[in-house]
């Protein structure tokens, strides 16, 4: 259940990754939504979201998300002492906005920019609104645990390549590594000395070094280089 859990995220980030150029480390907004959640289930987030991208992570959040929290006083206080300990992502906002409409403002941002988000809600609508919006992974709290959003109509839409043209990528990747290592193999063989040619000498080393008492490992490796100079 867990292998799948992480599998399931792993093929997600690489479709961010390929499509709309996902690179760790990974930038992850929460709102006071899902630090409440958090506290909920207790839920350390610092450790299990890291943990469930597999990635170096920032935890961010925004100033209106903090204004919002301390807006609902001792009802989300506790969210609000999570929320604080992440790092600011600027929204711009002087005059503090809804939460919801910032994070949206930010997704929208980081669609066309190099900054990119993953949003952390579990505020319905705004799920809705960021589903709209091409190229935002989604993370939410279920089951006691962090989830990442199936791909959304949207994003699926407005990418260039589906999951399978993606497995189909990284297989060929692989193929041409495999090929490249392949040729670095031969190369190396080609450059080095001929074994067929200095065995002879090899054996001679070989009872010398036997004889004298010699490592035979370096006696070989003087041999080698020698033969390999008087054949240039
Ligand atoms: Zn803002």
């Amino acid at each position: 259940m867990k292998v799948k859990r992480l599998k399931r995220a792993n093929r997600l980030l690489t479709f961010y990754k390929y499509n709309f150029k996902f690179l760790p480390p990974y930038r992850v907004l929460v709102d006071g939504t899902f630090c409440n959640a958090a506290l909920q289930e207790k839920l350390n987030l610092a450790e299990q979201i890291p943990k469930y991208l597999t990635e170096e992570t920032h935890l961010m959040t925004t100033n209106c998300v903090l204004k919002e929290l301390e807006k609902f006083g001792p009802l989300l206080y506790g969210a609000l002492v999570i929320a604080k300990q992440f790092e600011i992502a600027e929204c711009n906002h002087h005059t503090p906005k809804a939460a919801s409409d910032c994070l949206a403002h930010l997704a929208r941002r980081a669609a066309s920019g190099k900054t990119k988000y993953l949003i952390a809600t579990q505020d319905d609508e705004l799920t809705e609104k960021l589903r709209t919006i091409v190229g935002t992974p989604i993370m939410y709290i279920k089951f006691k645990t962090v989830l990442l959003d199936n791909v959304s109509e949207a994003t699926k839409a407005g990418s260039t390549k589906d999951e399978n043209e993606i497995k189909k990528l990284k297989e060929l990747k692989k193929e041409i590594i495999g090929v490249e290592e392949v040729i670095k193999k031969k190369k190396k063989k080609k450059g080095g000395a001929n074994p067929l040619s200095c065995k002879k000498k090899l054996m001679k080393a070989t009872v010398e070094a036997v004889r004298t008492g010699e490592r035979t490992a370096t006696g070989k490796r003087k041999r080698t280089k020698k033969k390999a100079t008087t054949v240039e």
